[in-house]
């Protein structure tokens, strides 16, 4: 048992889908050549005037509204001084003393623990810098200013969080809403969802927060815990070793799951911030706050609650069908087309989920509509398909012949469940005929042996032997 506890506040920075920029019409696309999205605007020429994005205020309102936060009315900007090859301008535009948000939550469910809410300080908007690159050139640095002037909010939480679990849970579910929500596409390889972390250490049930160390370049959600772990167990063992840990910045190493590093926190930096003379505050209305709120789909949570009231689904199979919008979303569909709530939760998540899984499509390009699943569901319960037949011939023809209903595809391949008794009960004297030892042990008291029968007559009739009507004519064809 450890004698020390972790403490741990994330900052995240979540980079705004709009297409153009905070303060200019500069393009937002990912993956332009370097330098061909930068305007005077974007480079920071003197006499340039930046004009605030509207659409940036409202995803920024978004997610303020998503994680129950308080929206500021008279939103100020900044400036926040500081000289990097990066920030060609010499100062960042940002949010100093009066943030879009405060006052927000998320609650969490880590891996093998409790729900918990995770109190947010505050959300702020801010335009992202540009990037340096070291790698792509033996002597120099490169700098790209396509995304200098990027708008981006930044979320920043209390310390609450305890372990790397608990840290998971919080940026899974901070990238699950930004994709509900559709301002930012959540991806943390390219950088358009990234995460600080700080981290300190104190003696269990201390008062007094242990020096706190900043975390960064982790590039997944599973690198932020492998960091946060490794990072919580090097302070431990400073300390146990009778060190101190110093405040600084430190890098992840993903190969190695190993932190590093980077600078010592030896002063406070200094940013000077002072009010940005050149924009006017963002005055935000009750009205345009409730239009925006208007707009905003139904979010993870409540559809969970729905999905668990009111269809009667499992805790499980509800938090895996909200996982992502799209199969939320297909749910609810189906379910308007077939009173099988159960069977409509099962088809997404194992036949649907496998098929997009094993080549690599999402559900925004399946190419069957939910009827055609209704149908397919509708023929299992009036008993004119088999379930395994279902999944194994009618669906993939489905999903080769699409424009096809399943009705039809059942017919032209003859798929229906054949309850014609002569039909049946011809295979069930080949099967006895073939196996006299098994009938022998069966008729000896061996009743466990019937299903083995049951499985050789549905293999022989290709699966198309009503299993009902198989197995009462076996029954009575052995117990005579
Ligand atoms: P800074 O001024 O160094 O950026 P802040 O007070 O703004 O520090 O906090 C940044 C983040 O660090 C917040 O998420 C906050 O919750 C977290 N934090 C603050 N103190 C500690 C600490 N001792 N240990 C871990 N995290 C901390
Ligand atoms: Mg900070």
């Amino acid at each position: 048992m450890s004698e020390f506890e972790a403490v741990i506040g994330l900052e995240i920075h979540i980079q705004l889908q709009t297409k153009s920029k905070a303060f200019s019409s500069d393009s937002t696309e990912y993956g332009a050549l370097p330098n061909t999205q930068v305007s005077p605007i974007s480079l920071g020429h003197p006499g340039t005037l930046p004009v605030h994005n509207q659409s940036a205020v409202e995803m920024a309102i978004k997610m303020g509204l998503a994680l129950d936060c308080d929206i500021r009315r008279v939103n100020q900007y900044s400036r926040k001084n500081y000289f990097y090859a990066d920030l060609p301008k010499g100062y960042q535009i940002t949010q100093f003393d009066t943030p879009l948000c405060n006052n927000g939550f998320v609650t969490i469910k880590p891996k093998d623990g409790v729900e918990k809410n995770i109190r947010l300080t505050r959300i702020h908007m801010e335009e992202d810098t540009g990037k340096s690159m070291h790698d792509q050139d033996l002597n120099d640095t490169l700098v790209d200013y396509n995304r200098a002037g990027t708008p981006l909010i930044e979320v920043v939480t209390e310390p609450d969080i305890k372990t790397g679990d608990e840290a998971y849970a919080f940026v899974t579910e901070i990238r699950r809403l930004v994709r509900y929500l559709e301002i930012c596409d959540g991806n943390m390889e390219e950088g358009s969802l990234r995460c600080d972390a700080n981290i300190s250490v104190m003696p269990k049930g201390s008062k007094v927060f242990g020096t706190k160390v900043e975390v960064k370049n982790m590039n997944s959600i599973s690198n932020v815990k492998r960091a946060i772990d490794f990072e919580i167990q090097r302070q431990i063992e400073v300390i146990e070793n009778g060190g101190k840990v110093d405040g600084e910045t430190r890098g992840f190493n993903g190969l190695a799951g190993t932190t590093f590093s980077m600078r010592k926190k030896e002063a406070i930096n200094d940013y000077r911030y002072f009010p940005e003379p050149d924009l006017p505050p963002t005055i935000i209305t009750e009205e345009y706050i409730a239009k925006v709120k208007s707009e905003m789909p139904e979010l993870p949570r409540a559809l969970f609650n729905r999905f668990t009231n009111s269809y009667g689904l499992s805790d499980y199979d509800a938090a895996v069908l909200i996982d992502d919008k799209l199969s939320a979303f297909y749910f609810e569909d189906l379910c308007k087309l077939t009173p099988n709530f159960k069977a409509a939760s099962n088809w997404i998540t194992v036949a649907i989920r496998g098929y997009l899984n094993e080549n690599a499509l999402d559900l925004g390009d399946f190419q069957l509509k939910p009827s055609q699943i209704a149908e397919v569901i509708q023929l299992i319960d009036s008993g004119i398909i088999n379930h395994s037949i279902a999944s194994q011939k009618l669906f993939p023809s489905l999903l080769s012949s699409p424009e096809k209903t399943a009705k039809q595809i059942v017919e032209e391949l003859n798929l229906a469940t054949n309850s014609d008794t002569s039909f049946i009960e011809q295979i069930i004297d080949e099967v006895l005929a073939l196996f006299p030892e098994k009938v022998a042990e069966y008729k000896s008291g061996k009743k466990g042996l019937l299903g083995m029968f049951v499985g050789e007559v549905m293999k022989r009739s290709k699966g198309k032997a009503d299993p009902k009507i198989t197995n009462q004519i076996i029954t009575e064809k052995l117990d005579a």
